[in-house]
């Protein structure tokens, strides 16, 4: 069963609107095994919309359209679909007492541009909307069906996840597929890759990577006769090769990760931050409950406050400047013991774009000191993403990774 994503409306053209619809759509189908193999933009504009159904339908078996299916003459989905069926738009009863019940309810008067709503391409099905008014479309052509579903990513989820899904698995008998997500930390993407090169080889097994900033995510699919089963095999050794950068699965971030290992030592952590300026707190208390992990962070940007409010030495500041391994040392201690933490977590570095000091961008120092003991690692030197204005966001955002990292393990 091949799918073909056509999403509908100048707003995604012009880049007002980010096409979620899409991603959406894309995942969700991958989720239930149905390979989409094109995905098209256009804009409200019914000729080119009749084209690209007409030429989607061409390769694949279903189409699914997102948006202009609204009252506005500037909504033209449903007259694209007649068009390209070759039937005249009808009014629907049904459609039509709904749209008078609602508008008495709400104590306004219909426009007559809201019975556009009501009409539907003749012979055409309609996919329940459980959380609107318009309900989506179903049309079927010679070349295949289309299915057509509201813009609003609320409705065009509800309608999908009730009605298509359950339609598309109905008619394609769906290969069975299992997936997770592995989420990896301070390790490369190619080398991820070449360690894995024997999971890749598998038989029915599929890989993505998916990195961000210090993180690459590992989208695992089996496909095949007892997918759960092979996918816990492949899960397995997967976390042999690559070893403890594993940090999680799915939707478990890091500082989720980092606050479940707190809790479950009664401990917790106080941050002292330089360049990343409340990043690495603001991170760390975006889960609810993060109070029982999280005592507090004192952001000493000015190296003058790093001495006043944390106790680093100022002769070590004299001497080294500010971004200096024993200057993150000195500032996890210090912050640790001035918030009465049972860990004290500090960064000191150079984001850029400009050399500081003769110390170059993505010098990164990094300090994790334990209850009792001062154990201190540091991090350092982060490889340089290009040179444009960019880095300095991008560096932050390794910095804060690489903390909850060193702090994880
Ligand atoms: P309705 O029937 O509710 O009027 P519609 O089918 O006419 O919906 P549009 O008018 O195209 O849909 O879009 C409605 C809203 O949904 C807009 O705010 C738009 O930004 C948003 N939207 C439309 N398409 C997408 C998309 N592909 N991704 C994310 N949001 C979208
Ligand atoms: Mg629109």
């Amino acid at each position: 069963m091949r799918v073909e994503l056509l999403t509908v409306g100048d707003e995604l053209l012009l880049g007002d609107t980010i096409n979620g619809n899409a991603a959406w759509l894309g995942r969700r189908l991958a989720e239930h095994g149905v390979e989409v193999t094109r995905s098209v933009v256009v804009g409200d504009e019914m000729d080119v919309i009749v084209a690209a159904v007409r030429s989607a339908l061409e390769r694949a078996d279903a189409v699914i359209t997102t948006g202009g299916l609204g009252p506005t003459y500037d909504d033209v989905t449903r007259d694209a679909l007649a068009e390209a069926a070759g039937v005249v738009l009808v009014r629907d009863p049904a459609l039509e007492l709904r749209l008078h019940e609602r508008a008495e309810a709400a104590g306004r008067e219909l426009q007559p541009m809201a019975f556009r709503m009501a009409e539907v391409p003749k012979g055409a099905g309609l996919l329940r909307n459980s959380a609107g008014t318009a309900p989506g479309l179903r049309v079927e052509l010679d070349g295949g069906i289309v299915y057509a579903l509201p813009g609003v990513p609320f409705e065009m989820r509800t309608i999908m996840d009730e009605v298509v899904l359950p339609e598309l698995a109905g008619i394609a008998g769906l290969p069975a597929v299992a997936r997770r997500t592995l989420r990896t930390a301070g390790i490369w993407e190619s080398v991820v890759a070449t360690r894995l090169a024997e999971v890749e080889a598998m038989d029915g097994v599929k890989l993505a990577y998916l990195p961000d900033p210090a993180e690459v995510k590992i989208r695992i699919t089996v496909a095949g006769a007892d997918p759960e089963g092979r996918l816990a095999e492949v899960d397995k050794r997967v976390r042999e090769l690559l070893g403890p950068v594993v940090y999680g699965v799915e939707d478990e971030t890091l500082d989720r990760v980092v606050h479940r290992l707190l809790a479950e030592r009664s401990a917790t952590v106080a941050v002292a931050e330089s360049l990343t300026g409340g990043l690495i707190g603001a991170e760390l208390t975006a889960m609810p409950g993060s109070s029982a992990t999280y005592a507090g962070g004192m952001v000493t940007y000015a190296t003058e406050l790093k001495h006043r409010l944390l106790g680093v030495s100022d002769v070590l500041l004299a001497e080294h400047g500010a971004v200096h391994p024993d200057v993150a040392a000195a500032m996890a201690e210090g912050v640790r013991d001035r918030l009465g933490a049972t860990y004290g977590l500090a960064v000191t570095g150079v984001a850029g774009p400009e050399p500081q000091d003769g110390t170059p961008v993505g010098t990164v120092y990094i300090g994790v000191t334990g209850p009792g003991n001062t154990r201190t690692v540091v991090r350092p030197k982060l490889p340089v993403p290009g040179t444009g204005p960019e880095i300095r966001a991008v560096l932050r955002r390794m910095t804060v990774v690489h903390a909850l990292e060193l702090l994880r393990r």
